[in-house]
């Protein structure tokens, strides 16, 4: 069976930066399971898999634009402290936050006084993704996991 839309796919992966550090690894862990073609993985990533079957092993290099995106400067803030969910904030904490375009995760740069410099961009924008990825698995997505959006059971959602 082919990586295809609605089948289940579950890999094994490890991504790299341009300079080889692993920023993320299935090793060590179970595989990841997700359902192809509904996005729940970066669109560069998932156009490499199309077609592929288990056992296969992909290496595949992934520009910002098919990955996280680039970075926006602008999502570089200098917030007043108080508006943020803790009022002592410290460099290097993340906080979720509601924004006019939906829930952001934003990380906090440095505090001075009663400002911070907080960054919306999602941690892994403007990066260049190297994957390594072996199939495990594809099969059919069941009508319950087509209508969740995700899969159940192994590597997927347990609930
Ligand atoms: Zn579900």
């Amino acid at each position: 069976m082919q990586v295809a839309a609605q089948k289940v796919v579950t890999i094994e992966y490890t991504l790299k930066n341009d300079a080889g550090e692993v920023l993320d690894t299935s090793d060590g862990d179970e595989p990841l399971a997700y359902i192809h073609g509904m996005g729940n993985i970066v669109p560069g990533l998932e156009k490499a898999l199309d077609g592929k079957a288990a056992g296969d092993t992909i290496d595949v290099t992934v520009p910002p634009e098919d990955g996280y995106g680039a970075r926006d400067e602008e999502l570089v803030m200098n917030l007043p402290v108080r508006k943020l969910p803790d009022k002592n904030p410290k460099p290097g904490a993340h906080y979720r936050v509601q924004t006019p375009e939906g829930p952001r995760i934003i990380a906090v740069k440095s505090v001075k006084g009663d400002y911070a410099i907080v960054d919306a961009n999602h941690p892994l924008a403007g990066v260049t993704l190297h994957f390594h990825v072996k199939v495990v698995g594809v099969r059919d997505a069941t009508e319950e996991e087509r209508q969740h959006g995700h899969v159940h059971g192994a590597g997927g959602h347990h609930h």
